[in-house]
């Protein structure tokens, strides 16, 4: 691992960012294949031939992807007790390449009026990656009583969720359809009927209360799919984690409904084994699934009817993980290794290339995002120079104690995975460094 706390200058410390001088880096490899070399002058991608006296890094064949989008972010602020801070989670996204991330909603107070998403904004301003916050679809996220969707939408909102929970209430859920419908905004569902997988809920196989069985997500998406037939507005599914709920996609995508899905990094990767450890980190809704259930939400990735890979990133407090695994709180921490779960279990086993892994990880999010005028667009003069450096062959042994994220829930601590972040970029201005640019 390199030393992030060992090398804490203002070039190799992640956060935040600063403006570089004119940069020319040599020897790019782009997704597609082809070779380049980018010119970044202010916030765009120029034409290298354009910059006077431009500083040269030769890249030596390292590959630049468009900076990473997350659809599904848990920043935790506001919040009387943060687990996180937009500061710290915006820093933890620029080490894993990432330069936008939604935060959910459910906060406390909750985002759920145009003042919060201001408050949001706000906190946001000059930290390390775009935040987008996402509008809560129930007013405090009580289920019962839709928020000031309008409201929001009236201060750019387009993205609606009240993630960390299921709207249960087919009626209000058809409701807020239609409602953000009408601007052509997207409801993203965290698809888990409570009454078959309750709030205690937490493993496959159980046979207690704590029992989470693939109906209780399938039977919600699978009521979604058709309240977005018939309402003609755009559902995206949150965290699919079983091969019923991808049969059920790849049904509705096919009959042409507006429907897009995600997979998480930890459902790609890890499986539900790991639970018979007790071990409260390994401990997230949707649950870890079967080795089937896994290979085939990575088979849906591939084909396109898992649309994006979206983070779930969800730090806890310590204590709220130190507990008998029912009562733990659900969720792990992801930004910083999402890129490298995807390389280790789509790139590795043949089943993605780095076009596909640029279409999930910042292509696509960005347009069911609807920022694709900022992000996710080609690496080409002209355009935004908002992109990350990857050497895609550097390992490393996750460490959870050197993590940018106050997260320490991590599900991936002491394992050897793809560690590929060199630097990220977003709008010209270096959110991550792990010495490249500053070390040339
Ligand atoms: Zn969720």
């Amino acid at each position: 691992m390199f030393g992030i706390l060992g090398t804490r200058t203002l070039e190799a410390c992640p956060g935040k960012g600063y403006d570089v001088e004119d940069l020319l880096i040599a020897n790019l490899r782009l997704p597609s294949g082809e070779g380049t070399n980018l010119g970044i002058h202010g916030t765009r991608l120029v034409d290298p031939d354009a910059l006077e006296r431009p500083r040269v890094i030769d890249a030596d064949g390292l590959m630049a992807m468009p900076g990473l989008v997350d659809l599904h972010t848990h920043l935790r602020e506001p919040s009387p007790f943060p687990a996180e801070t937009i500061a710290t989670g915006t820093a933890a996204a620029a080490r894993g390449g990432f330069t936008a991330v939604f935060a959910m909603a459910n906060t406390d107070p909750v985002t759920d009026t145009a003042a919060a998403v201001r408050h949001i904004r706000d906190l946001a301003t000059g930290q390390s990656a775009d935040v987008i916050p996402v509008g809560a679809i129930t007013r405090g996220l009580n289920g019962a009583e839709l928020s000031d969707i309008t409201g929001m939408h009236s201060v750019g909102v387009t993205h609606f969720s009240d993630d960390g929970r299921c709207v249960m209430d087919a009626g209000l859920m058809r409701q807020a359809l239609v409602e953000v419908g009408a601007f052509g905004g997207v409801i993203a569902q965290h698809c888990q009927d409570h009454n078959l997988a309750g709030a205690q809920a937490c493993v496959p196989e159980s046979t207690d209360e704590t029992f989470w069985p693939w109906s209780a997500e399938a039977t919600i998406v699978a009521r979604d799919v058709q309240l977005a037939l018939d309402t003609g507005a755009h559902v995206h599914i949150c965290h699919i984690s079983t091969a019923e709920s991808v049969d059920v996609v790849r049904w509705a995508k096919a009959r042409g409904i507006p429907v897009t899905a995600e997979a998480t990094p930890h459902h790609l990767l890890l499986g539900s084994d790991l639970l018979r450890s007790g071990d409260t980190r390994f401990k997230v809704n949707p649950p870890l699934r079967s080795d089937d259930d896994r290979q085939a939400v990575r088979q849906a990735l591939a084909d396109r009817t898992i649309d994006v890979v979206g983070t779930d990133h969800a730090p806890h407090l310590p204590a709220d993980k130190q507990k008998p695994f029912p009562d733990a709180k659900p969720g792990m921490v992801g930004l910083e290794w999402a890129l490298g779960v995807v390389i280790e279990t789509m790139v590795t086993t043949g089943l993605l290339d780095w076009a596909g892994v640029a279409d999930r990880m910042s292509e696509a999010p960005a347009r069911i995002g609807q920022i694709s005028e900022s992000q996710g667009r080609p690496l080409v003069p002209g355009q935004p120079a908002t992109l990350v450096l990857i050497d895609p062959t550097r390992r490393a042994v996750v460490d959870k104690d050197t993590a940018v994220t106050l997260g320490r829930n991590n599900p991936y601590d002491g394992m050897n995975l793809p560690d590929p972040v060199l630097a990220t970029f977003w709008a010209g201005r270096l959110t991550y460094d792990n010495g490249l640019i500053s070390a040339s």
